[in-house]
């Protein structure tokens, strides 16, 4: 929208950018009170299990229900309450009310819930998690935490010791958006995954050509060999679907089966965990 005269240029901005800090702000006085005014909600998605048919976790996705502009995604303000200093707070509570809902599922259906690299600053994670265990008295090995490659690479010196000490609470970890930073492979001999997740890039490209599927079955066999599950995330349709079981991916994730939903809406859901054992078939759940 900048004019093609030069003078002009900089007065012409001048608003637009005092509107969106504006905005920022705004936003920020919200978020600070939106902890305490009970404006968060946690939605869940299924993670499919192929060979088994089954829903075998919930990812955990939070959901900011703003009073004025109604609901809006992780992405429009995670990175406003880690820079302001909010996202360990948050995070706490994600961990227990996630733990508390996930403790009335079946006993082998497991939680999985997303952690910011801020969360590793501290030493208040582990403590998160063992008060969200205690609290729900959901068993540590039913929860999956999961980290992207920013956790890693923001490592202050601790974040290895911090993942140790959960994996010995007997939580699993998880690498979240695999492939799409420039040392995943480099991270996954720094620790020992419990899963992979393949980014949802990736599977995008299926069915499509030689390459998409290549780097799919590259990455199932390199979680194989190394002892880690693959998760497919975004899968979105049935050629997908198709191609991942072929290539010995664990689990699928996406809109094919459900989108995240509220911890009220998951009883069909749950009643496909109990498996397939001569009943239906993976696919009740295209796209609501
Ligand atoms: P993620 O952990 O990779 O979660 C998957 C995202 O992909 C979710 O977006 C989900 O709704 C979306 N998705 C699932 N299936 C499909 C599909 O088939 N197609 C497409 N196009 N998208 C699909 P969402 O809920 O907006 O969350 C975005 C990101 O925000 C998450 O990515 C995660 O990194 C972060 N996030 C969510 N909840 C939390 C939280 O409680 N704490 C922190 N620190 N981050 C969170
Ligand atoms: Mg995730
Ligand atoms: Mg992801
Ligand atoms: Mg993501």
């Amino acid at each position: 929208r900048a004019k093609a005269d030069g003078r002009g240029t900089f007065r012409y901005f001048e608003p637009d950018m005092d509107a969106k800090m504006q905005a920022r702000r705004v936003l920020e006085l919200d978020l600070r009170k939106a902890l305490l005014n009970g404006e968060f909600e946690v939605y869940y998605q299924p993670l499919i299990n192929i060979a088994e048919d089954r829903v075998s976790c919930f990812e955990a996705l939070l959901r900011w229900n703003h009073p004025l502009r109604g609901q809006l995604l992780p992405d429009d303000f995670i990175s406003l309450a880690e820079e302001i200093g909010l996202i360990s707070q948050i995070g706490a509570w994600v961990l227990r009310q996630a733990a508390m809902d996930a403790a009335e599922w079946l006993d082998d259906i497991r939680l999985a819930v997303n952690l910011s690299s801020a969360q590793f600053k501290g030493l208040g994670l582990v403590q998160d998690v063992v008060v969200a265990l205690e609290a729900s008295g959901l068993p540590a090995s039913r929860l999956e935490l999961e980290i992207t490659e920013t956790v890693m690479l923001h490592d202050t010196g601790n974040t290895l010791a911090i993942l140790h000490k959960l994996r010995e609470l007997g939580v699993r970890i998880s690498m979240d958006d695999f492939g799409t930073g420039y040392s995943s492979l480099s991270y996954l001999r720094k620790f020992p995954f419990d899963k992979i997740k393949i980014d949802r890039s990736f599977i995008g490209d299926l069915p499509g050509g030689g390459d998409a599927v290549a780097i799919i079955k590259a990455i199932s066999g390199l979680g194989a060999s190394l002892g880690m599950t693959t998760t497919a995330e975004g899968v979105e349709n049935w050629a997908q679907l198709d191609k991942l079981r072929l290539e010995g991916c664990t689990e699928v994730q996406g809109y094919l089966f459900s989108p995240a939903r509220p911890a009220s809406q998951l009883a069909d859901l749950l009643s496909y965990a109990l498996g397939s054992k001569g009943r239906g078939h993976m696919g009740p759940y295209r796209a609501v």
